[in-house]
């Protein structure tokens, strides 16, 4: 890793974007990589999904900058991201871009990193662990499982995204994990089911992993369908055959919540 020093005259210093990812929550799921560059850093652009926990781990000195969005407010916050990524690169300063997870799974990473070139700046991945992968993993749930599960894929449920169209093609895939898809969720398991996946499939929400408000919802494809399951962001919704394997690794199976 090269982290500029920060007793160098600021201007005779190039700054650096790190693009880093925060993980799903828990510090303790940080990487070495990142933890070592926030200790470093002068500034640090953050999202919402980035924990408090994770936060103390900056720089007492460093500027940290809340850039979040909420639902609908993209168009309005993404140039003011890529604005302050320039400013502060510009002026010589290390930045962190820090986005839950990892950088490059739904969080217009590449779009950062491909604005920071095009302007001369240094651009330095630090990978996390995604919620896609991680969150079924903390509640026992395996996205491949010897018999049951050769393939997975992820997919975004928000719409002006996703290919809604494309659930058909999705539904031929063994695990289906879905980030962003508690909105839209009755939506995306009647169009499953239209497309031939079984009402009683099982499914699962897990939301704000390895926190200490972690949830599990366990259910099936049918329920969801039927509006019937209360899920709250964020989560994760898993879809297969492997969300039975939970009960052989952690001796339960949460019932599913009638709203
Ligand atoms: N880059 C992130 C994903 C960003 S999209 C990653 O790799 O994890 C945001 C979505 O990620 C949320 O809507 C939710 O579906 C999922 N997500 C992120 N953190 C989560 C957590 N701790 N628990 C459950 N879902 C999470």
């Amino acid at each position: 890793m090269e982290v500029p020093d920060p007793k160098m005259n600021q201007q005779a210093r190039r700054g650096k974007v790190f693009l880093v990812g925060a993980g799903p929550g828990d510090p303790d799921l940080l990487t070495v990589k990142a933890a070592r560059v926030l200790g470093h850093c002068d500034v640090v652009l953050y999202d919402r999904l980035v924990s408090a926990e994770i936060l103390r781990l900056v720089r007492p000195a460093a500027e940290l900058i809340y850039v979040g969005k909420h639902e609908g407010e993209q168009d309005r916050v993404q140039p003011r991201i890529f604005d302050l990524l320039l400013r502060h690169a510009l002026a010589g300063k290390m930045v962190v871009r820090l986005k839950g997870g990892d950088p490059l799974v739904f969080g217009r990473g590449a779009e950062e990193w491909a604005l920071a070139r095009e302007h001369g700046i240094d651009v330095e991945l630090v990978p996390g662990v995604t919620s896609a992968v991680s969150a079924p993993g903390i509640a026992g749930i395996p996205l491949t499982h010897r018999e049951i599960s050769q393939s997975f894929a992820v997919i975004t449920g928000h719409c002006k995204e996703g290919l809604a169209q494309n659930w058909a093609d999705y539904a031929r895939i063994d695990t289906l994990v879905i980030l962003m898809g508690v909105k839209n969720r009755a939506y995306i398991a009647q169009s499953l089911i239209n497309a031939g996946r079984a009402a009683d499939e099982p499914a699962a929400f897990i939301e704000r992993a390895t926190s200490e408000r972690q949830r599990v919802v366990i259910t099936t494809l049918g329920e969801i369908a039927r509006g019937r399951v209360a899920a709250e962001n964020p989560a994760v919704l898993v879809i297969g055959n492997v969300v039975r394997v939970r009960e052989r690794l952690v001796g339960t199976m949460e019932t599913v919540q009638v709203i």
